[in-house]
């Protein structure tokens, strides 16, 4: 099978840096149809990217993973988004609740390599069960989050689910966020206004104070803020020259490139 490696994204993203959200969300619907899915945990750049494909119209799924532990108001914002965005959310969960997870493995969070496992077996593992269903997952990531989502690329190549990951909000601004959600009077988390910058679990966010960064409320307890899950392709580590696996013709379409028949 073709391999699309992400240096072979490297022109596509550069051409892509003058596109706004909606026309990146309107490329990939075009490109990929129903082998198109967004993925949101349901914090304000997710519901940002529900409100657009609402109003578009884009009909495709949400994906969504329910590790067990939640807050009840993510849930909460997950219907509200469904109902009144009139979207499919297909909820993801682990195959272990956590009370089962913990009676097997102990405490796994309270550790940093723990905290690694936790994240694997409650987060990432979940997607793996629609591995073959979608060729590319619509994510929303943002250089203003900083950390390693400060040089985050538009699209990317995600190995394991073999996916192309496109990220229409990686170059919204925390204004433009804030003009959006206020102009569209968007359905939000209602932990971001109880000083929750981000919204994971509830075993491992907590509010953060001001002047923090806006993740040292993610991990607090294991020290470092800049703990991540590994849920995003872009959370690993970009020396391993990754690749995913699709039709040549998928491949040159995604790149652009016209084919000529008359050969
Ligand atoms: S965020 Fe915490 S509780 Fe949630 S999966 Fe990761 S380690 Fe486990």
């Amino acid at each position: 099978m073709p391999a699309l490696s992400q240096a072979d994204l490297i022109d596509l993203n550069h051409r892509f840096e003058e596109r706004t959200p909606q026309e990146l969300l309107q490329w990939a619907h075009e490109l990929f149809g129903d082998r198109l899915a967004a993925l949101s945990s349901m914090q304000r750049a997710g519901s940002v990217i529900c409100h657009m494909l609402h109003t578009i119209p884009i009909r495709i799924p949400v994906l969504f993973v329910d590790t067990g532990v939640l807050f009840e108001e993510s849930l909460e914002t997950r219907d509200r988004i469904a109902q009144e965005y009139n979207l499919e959310i297909r909820t993801l969960t682990p195959e272990k609740t956590m009370e089962e997870q913990t009676a097997e493995l102990g405490v796994l969070y309270l550790s940093p390599d723990g905290q690694k496992q936790c994240c694997e077996l409650r987060k990432s593992a979940p997607l793996d069960a629609v591995r073959d269903d979608y060729d590319a997952l619509i994510g929303s990531l943002r250089r203003a989050d900083g950390g390693q989502r400060g040089s985050c690329p538009i699209v990317s190549v995600d190995p394991r689910l073999n996916v192309l990951r496109i990220n229409p909000l990686v170059n919204f601004s925390d204004e433009q966020m804030d003009a959006y959600v206020a102009e569209h009077d968007v359905i939000i988390n209602p932990l971001h206004h109880q000083g929750y910058a981000t919204i994971g679990c509830n075993r491992c966010t907590t509010p953060v104070m001001p002047g923090e960064p806006r993740r040292a409320g993610r991990w607090r307890h294991l020290g470092p803020w800049s703990v991540y899950c590994g849920i995003n392709p872009t959370d690993l580590d970009p020396s391993s020259s990754p690749s995913i696996e699709l039709s040549q013709d998928l491949i040159d379409r995604i790149l652009g490139r016209t084919t000529d028949y008359m050969i």
